[in-house]
């Protein structure tokens, strides 16, 4: 595949892999005129279960793509279970848009029991549910390279960056530089020099700060503040060939995987 295809090839990809012991289901979104697809790995064999989700902006096509060629070719670690949203954004997807068919960022609904009908089914599907590590997959339209988003909790130093800018680099993939002024998407309002700190690669993000900047929650936050250790999200460029993005990401992910 050279470009991104449809929201039906997704959906066709991964319910190809039933066969395979992955559990694909559809979940319902109460309150709007769609279903979000939902995966299941290794329930009930592994000690530690592992959220991973992709296309929760719709116009970052690489994500959704490379996050079922992860589990297609068994990329992903066997000692873990995985709860994974294929696309956590399909009205956007099929639109092309950032936003979901009303015009709401999903990444910043996941408040209060969720404020989008995306997000309050996946608070829903994981009620009760704790997870050792979470990986939220993007791409991003300004940049060069990519990069990951490292919260860190006060006193913690970076843990899973480094070895991720180290794999990328190792496979000759483009990593961002990050300068001064590149735009991280701080929350409206706010210095971001307050809470990120840009590394080659990496934004080492001060949780806490940022946990009080946003109104409206990512996922990845939401997570966080539910009890995940850990959560990483990642952005390849767009204006970077697909075949070289949707790379990005495997080698990401199993990066970030082999540290845990
Ligand atoms: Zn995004």
């Amino acid at each position: 595949m050279t470009e991104a295809g449809s929201y039906a090839e997704l959906a066709q990809g991964w319910r190809a892999l039933r066969p395979r012991g992955v559990l694909v289901r559809e979940v319902a979104c109460v309150g709007a005129p769609r279903t979000l697809l939902f995966a299941e790995l290794g329930a009930g064999t592994a000690t530690a279960t592992i959220s991973i989700s992709a296309g929760v902006h719709g116009d970052e096509p690489a994500a959704p793509w490379a996050l079922l060629a992860l589990v297609r070719d068994g990329l992903l670690d066997g000692r873990f279970a995985y709860r994974i949203w294929p696309c956590l954004n399909p009205s956007g997807y099929v639109a092309g848009t950032r936003a979901n068919a009303e015009g709401q960022d999903v990444n910043r609904s996941f408040s209060r029991g969720g404020t989008s009908p995306e997000a309050r089914a996946v608070f829903t599907a994981n009620r009760d549910r704790r997870f050792a590590f979470a990986l939220d997959l993007h791409e991003d339209f300004e940049a060069a390279g990519c990069y990951v988003y490292e919260p860190l909790r006060p006193g913690f130093a970076p843990w899973y960056s480094p070895v991720v800018v180290a794999a990328l680099d190792d496979a000759g993939l483009p990593v961002q530089a990050l300068e001064d002024g590149f735009d991280v998407g701080a929350p409206a309002g706010f210095d971001p020099t307050t809470m990120y700190r840009l590394e080659r690669g990496a934004v080492l993000v001060d949780y806490e700060a940022e946990l009080r900047a946003f109104s409206g929650l990512p996922s990845s936050f939401a997570l966080l503040y539910r009890g995940t250790p850990s959560s990483l999200t990642f952005e390849t460029p767009l204006p970077r060939p697909w075949a070289e993005r949707i790379a990005a990401h495997r080698v990401a992910v199993t990066a970030a995987l082999s540290r845990l």
